[in-house]
């Protein structure tokens, strides 16, 4: 049998270095190969921490093409399935194929700038649109080829499900299922008055839909444009348009026996 290669990723604090150690004692010692850099030998990739360390290791593999697992040294975890008093129990799991693989959809935004260079950022749970400081943003927005609105406010999040407990959640967007694969739009403090006129709830669009957002300013400093994906901010002067659609890329996340989201949210919410 050829060995297996396993990739540790773990967030620096006390009790996530001393969980990596441990698992790597236990992999080792059971004939793995372990590293704490992906490569394209990787076959498992392991995350110790929280779910913005999960985040942080899917952008530093640049989202990798192979399966994920979390164990929880952060708060609750959405995307954690493991604890650090069972790592004798995961391993085993993982040997007997006892685990589902969660298919985690992406959203993709693509930025196209007045000299015609486009930008692509991808994330697992939102990617924002906001204006720079603490300026309002006021952006053109169609869905498909259809002219929607002219939102002004704070800006937009728009999340996949499993990014909708996430910033989404906190600005009143709704939960979404994983399951479900769609893109929830939700405005960030929008301006309803005789001048501006957008919508106060979340939208929800299916897969094979674009949002489409173009600033209404193209220079000064009301203009510019800030974008995150996954909270990494990239700030841009001279926006033509952003397209923002779900994407093919997909994260394969390893979910154990017993795993239930909607326990998880319990948990964490209620
Ligand atoms: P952070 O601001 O240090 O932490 C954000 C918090 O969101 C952490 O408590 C994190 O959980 C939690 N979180 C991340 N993904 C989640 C998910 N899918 N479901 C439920 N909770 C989730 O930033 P960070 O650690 O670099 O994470 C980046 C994320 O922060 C962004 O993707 C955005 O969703 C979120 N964010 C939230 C707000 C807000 O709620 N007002 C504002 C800005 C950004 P852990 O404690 O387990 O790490």
């Amino acid at each position: 049998m050829t060995q297996k290669t396993i990739t540790i990723f773990q967030n620096g604090v006390n009790l996530s270095a001393e969980t990596s150690r441990a698992l790597t004692d236990k992999l080792l010692s059971r004939g793995y190969i372990v590293n704490d850099d992906y490569t394209e030998d990787t076959d498992l990739i392991i995350c110790v921490g929280g779910d913005g360390a999960f985040l942080r290791a899917i952008h530093r593999c640049d989202f990798p093409n192979c399966p994920i697992v979390g164990v929880n040294t952060g708060h609750l975890g959405f995307f954690q399935d493991v604890l650090p008093s069972d790592l004798d129990q995961f391993i085993q799991q993982y040997e007997s194929g006892e685990y589902n693989v969660q298919e985690l959809n992406t959203v993709r935004a693509i930025v196209t700038t007045a000299d015609g260079d486009k930008h692509t950022h991808l994330a697992l749970n939102e990617i924002t649109i906001k204006g720079r400081r603490s300026y309002s943003v006021h952006l053109f927005i169609s869905i498909g080829s259809q002219p929607i609105e002219k939102f002004s406010g704070d800006g937009l999040i728009i999340a996949t499900s499993a990014g909708s407990t996430a910033y989404n959640y906190s600005v009143g967007g709704s939960i979404a299922d994983p399951r479900l694969k769609l893109l929830q739009v939700t405005p960030i403090a929008p301006m309803n008055t005789t001048a501006y006129r957008s919508f106060t709830s979340s939208v929800l669009l299916p897969a094979e839909l674009s949002l489409g957002v173009v600033p209404e300013q193209t220079d000064g400093p009301e203009a510019a444009i800030y974008l995150t994906n996954d909270g990494n901010e990239t700030s841009y002067d001279n926006v033509k348009s952003i397209e923002v659609r779900i994407s093919n890329t997909t994260v394969h996340l390893i979910r154990l026996k017993g795993y239930d989201f909607w326990s998880k949210v319990k948990d964490k919410f209620l």
